[in-house]
């Protein structure tokens, strides 16, 4: 595999298309076992879950699953902006669901603190978090995803949904930017 350019930066292979596939069959194993008699309801947050919530939500084996799509923002370029918004909600009735967020990313935690903090308020059973990618590092939200695909180093990354200002979202593999 090559190395990208974006915006003039240049980003080196990270996680392969592979490894990305045997990871998510891996978590559809589990969450098919965790929700085993329950109606799932994932929450996938656009634009980045997409391609994530795609693959995961069909190697989860479970007749009563369904999907929503959520829209929120919270990054500008390389750095956090720190500003979240909801662009668009939920409108589904979740009162004593089983929530499965699916994200892509889940950094400084901001984002999805904030999700949780709005999805609570519509009584849901439960509320679980599926996010390919976590920099544990990053961490300043109480919050603990349940369902991880791979702890990584706080550094900026693109591909398989993750952008540099909505571009690079369409990369098959995960490319890390390059240390200069
Ligand atoms: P948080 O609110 O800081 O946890 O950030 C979550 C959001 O920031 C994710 O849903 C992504 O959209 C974005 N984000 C965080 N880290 C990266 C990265 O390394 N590359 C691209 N987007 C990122
Ligand atoms: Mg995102």
């Amino acid at each position: 595999m090559k190395q990208v350019t974006y915006e003039g930066l240049t980003f080196e292979p990270y996680i392969t298309r592979e490894q990305i596939s045997a990871r998510i069959a891996e978590l559809g194993i589990e969450i098919t076992r965790d929700c085993a008699g329950k109606m799932p309801l994932f929450v996938c947050v656009l634009n980045g879950a997409f391609p994530f919530a795609c693959d995961l939500f069909r190697a989860v084996d479970n007749k009563d699953a369904e999907i929503t799509f959520i829209r929120l923002k919270s990054y500008e370029g390389t750095s956090t902006s720190g500003s979240v918004k909801e662009v668009v909600g939920l409108h589904e009735d979740i009162e004593g669901r089983s929530i499965i967020i699916v994200e892509d990313i889940v950094d400084t935690g901001n984002t999805i603190y904030k999700l949780i903090e709005d999805l609570k308020k519509k009584k849901p059973a439960e509320i679980k978090i599926a996010t390919l990618l976590f920099k544990p590092d990053a961490l300043a939200r109480p919050v603990r995803p349940d369902y991880v695909g791979f702890k990584i180093p706080t550094k900026f990354i693109i591909g398989y949904g993750l952008d540099l200002n909505e571009k690079a979202r369409n990369l098959n593999d995960i490319y890390i930017l390059k240390e200069e």
